[in-house]
């Protein structure tokens, strides 16, 4: 039985004091949620601030990014131990904005992940397809060459760490979400993929969320999914009222 996880991610939003009331609000709200994992995902420079909130909640704390390198000559990146030393669990890796805005490859996105794994993160993969590669039905491919490069050399005892997160990315930020039906499509399509990579007792445990314009309206739906084991919540994520609603929803 795999538990639910509804993971927030921030993207590039907030300030420091608004950062701290958002926690604090879904604190509040949520109390201690036992069935439920929830993290949100933070920007780098908020991470103690937000630590510190919720030092006392069972709502785990997550980065939206990490180098593969430990340390050294790589300005403006920020490595796995510095991201374990601001209290974070998670790490969002291969993000469609970082893919497509930053240009980050699957290539790049595999050495991420293995960096992540083995310095004690929990990775979340991002994968998804582009309008025009669903319009061209070429869904399947995209997502399966994703997973395929993404999880390169990773074994079967190492992917328990981590979570796909599928969010088709016409669906991110626009309003428009994958229909249940859709969701559930590519998500069987990804576990049978797991199953053939990793066996399928394997597949059967790790989580896949859907991730693109989630919101309260339709928490529930895409949530009675079989194979849509938690959600990845950009925009509703930053306001406590709907970001705790749809916690509430799947708890
Ligand atoms: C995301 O950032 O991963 C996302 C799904 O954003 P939104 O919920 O705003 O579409």
């Amino acid at each position: 039985m795999r538990k639910p996880f509804i993971a927030g991610n921030w993207k590039m939003n907030t300030n420091n004091a608004e950062a701290v009331a958002l926690v604090s609000g879904l604190v509040e709200q949520l109390g201690e949620i036992a069935t439920v994992d929830v993290a949100v995902c933070v920007p780098f420079v908020y991470l103690r601030a937000v630590a510190d909130t919720l030092s006392s909640s069972n709502i785990a704390l997550g980065a939206q990014d990490v180098f593969y390198e430990d340390n050294g000559a790589f300005t403006g990146e920020i490595s796995c131990r510095m991201l374990k030393d601001a209290c974070c669990t998670y790490v969002i890796i291969g993000h469609s904005e970082r893919r497509h805005i930053i240009g980050e490859t699957d290539e790049l996105i595999n050495r991420k992940l293995h960096t992540a794994i083995s310095g004690g993160l929990l990775p979340i993969l991002c994968v998804g397809e582009l309008l025009e590669q669903r319009q061209a039905d070429e869904t399947n491919e995209i997502v399966t060459g994703q997973i395929k490069k993404g999880l390169e050399g990773i074994d079967a005892e190492k992917i328990l760490a981590v979570t796909v997160a599928y969010e088709p990315v016409w669906a991110i930020g626009t309003g428009l979400t994958a229909t249940a039906r859709q969701a559930q499509e590519v998500h069987a399509m990804i576990r049978s993929l797991l199953g053939e990579m990793y066996g399928r007792d394997t597949a059967e445990q790790i989580r896949i969320q859907y991730g693109g314009s989630a919101k309260p309206a339709n928490t529930a739906e895409l949530m009675a999914n079989p194979d849509v084991d938690g959600l990845l919540v950009g925009g509703a994520s930053l306001k406590v009222e709907d970001f705790s609603a749809m916690i509430r929803t799947v708890a």
